[in-house]
């Protein structure tokens, strides 16, 4: 070999070296996403928020380390349609998914059409794992699950809700399914075979995030945690029971002790990125995917009017948190308005990754605001539509919020007025009129529902004698 081409052989080697070495570097350098949804949990049901009777510190951690919002929301008051938006970074009336989806295994158009792409497929281009774990809600025919809307791994169950005790997941697939609430009995999912899983619930789901932190500790990840807890039905195991014998309504403390499991998980996740090293390199974002079913759940969402289902404060303001160390001051406080298609866009930003651009994304990077670049509001108007009922808000940066239910037209001033006591209607049409008008606009551009939601199974029954009928062509 001559002494050029031994040259050559080593430069070439050595620029390949470096080549992964940067890519390497890159690709550490790249923040991973952590996103803890919970489901149905009261506005004043986390410490952070004021909480008296339900310790958790845990949860605590992510607001106290990082960024309590005061003004945040969802995009709809229950769990299918909130997560459509989440996941989406989108108006979820937009896409038609403006009811909560119906447990329908054969049909392919119940749940998150294929035009939409979510954040994981997003994240794809950014050479992101993605793990699904918990509630998925965005349809449970094969080519809505997870696992075909861009998350490598998937832990957890398709239905809007599940039975906490695996002594009660006795049906062994979604085609043994016969009814809607049947689904709170299959058996989980790993990817796209059913398990049999013998923990609790949440205990189960917080183990899996654990193990999945692990499994991709060495590269950039995206995890959407969605635990169903404390979503009914209300069930715990002794070890939380046993940490509430102060509270004597046995409801509120059956859901204490199902925060209580949730943020014994949320501790266990926190614990497992410092040990590896990774605390500082993440993003976490907690909240609830909709507010409080007060009678139902025993949740408390504290000064806040109405509760799940409501376009009023107490439907879609939610407890949120977000953590990223060295780059959101500790113990901040955000007033703003913001709302959970922020994370999508949040995230992106972060990551540099592109996003189709058929698809405008409704959200925005909250970033520049955290960090005090950027002092204007993120939002100048939020906008909730209840397509069947035909109700529907807007609210503006400064809180005036307008709202409609069952027929009756509100003005309310959130600033002055957060429980919405006192309709300003009368006093202040003119503003009413704008926001009204706003909204119009908006709702303009929405399409209608695409498929029938909760409710609705008799009708669509009829429409679809098959529903759980095992089609022969299905893989499972
Ligand atoms: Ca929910």
């Amino acid at each position: 070999m001559t002494k050029t081409l031994f040259l050559f052989i080593l430069l070439v080697g050595r620029c390949s070296l470096l080549s992964a070495q940067n890519q390497s570097n890159y690709l550490k350098a790249q923040p991973n996403i952590i996103v803890i949804l919970v489901d149905d949990l009261g506005y004043e049901d986390v410490g952070f928020n004021g909480c008296k009777d339900i310790p958790t510190p845990n949860i605590d951690k992510i607001a106290s380390k990082g960024v309590k919002f005061t003004n945040a929301y969802v995009s709809y008051a229950v769990c299918g349609p909130s997560r459509a938006g989440l996941i989406t970074g989108r108006y979820q009336d937009r896409f038609g998914f403006s009811r909560n989806p119906l447990f329908a295994p054969n049909d392919p158009n119940m749940g998150l059409p294929l035009s939409e792409e979510t954040l994981a497929s997003a994240l794809k281009k950014s050479n992101y794992k993605s793990i699904a774990i918990g509630k998925w809600h965005l349809g449970a025919h094969e080519t809505l699950w997870p696992s075909k809307r861009g998350f490598d791994d998937f832990y957890g169950f398709l239905s809007g809700g599940h039975q906490y005790f695996p002594e009660n997941w006795t049906l062994q697939d979604e085609y043994e399914v016969k009814a809607q609430y049947d689904a709170y009995n299959t058996k989980l999912l790993r990817n796209n075979t059913r398990v049999e899983e013998t923990e609790y619930l949440t205990d189960a789901l917080s183990r899996e995030a654990v193990s999945y932190i692990d499994k991709y500790k060495d590269q950039p990840f995206f995890m959407y945690l969605a635990y169903n807890a404390p979503h009914a039905p209300l069930q715990a195991t002794e070890k939380y029971l046993n940490r509430f014998d102060t509270i004597k309504d046995k409801k509120r403390k059956t859901y204490a002790a199902m925060v209580s499991a949730v943020d014994d998980g949320v501790g266990n996740i926190l614990n497992k990125l410092e040990t590896l090293s990774l605390t500082e390199n993440t993003i976490i974002f907690f909240l609830s995917d909709n507010g409080g079913p007060e009678n139902h759940n025993a949740s408390n969402n504290g000064v806040l009017r109405g509760g799940k289902g409501d376009v009023f404060e107490g439907g879609i303001r939610v407890p949120f948190a977000m953590i990223w160390p060295n780059k959101i001051a500790a113990n901040m406080v955000y007033d703003k308005p913001i709302i959970s298609l922020d994370i999508f866009a949040t995230v992106i930003a972060q990551t540099n990754t592109p996003v189709e651009t058929k698809n405008p994304i409704d959200g925005v990077n909250l970033m520049p605001f955290l960090t005090g670049e950027n002092n204007e509001a993120p939002h100048e108007y939020l906008f909730w539509r209840k397509f069947d009922a035909n109700d529907y808000a807007c609210r503006n940066t400064i809180g005036q919020k307008i709202a409609r239910r069952k027929d009756i037209n509100m003005l309310f001033d959130l600033g002055n007025d957060i429980s919405e006591t006192n309709n300003l209607i009368e006093k202040k049409p003119q503003s009413f009129q704008n926001l009204k008008t706003t909204y119009e606009d908006w709702g303009n551009q929405m399409i209608d529902p695409i498929f029938l939601g909760l409710g609705e199974d008799l009708e669509y029954n009829k429409l679809h004698p098959d529903r759980f009928h095992r089609d022969k062509n299905s893989k499972q």
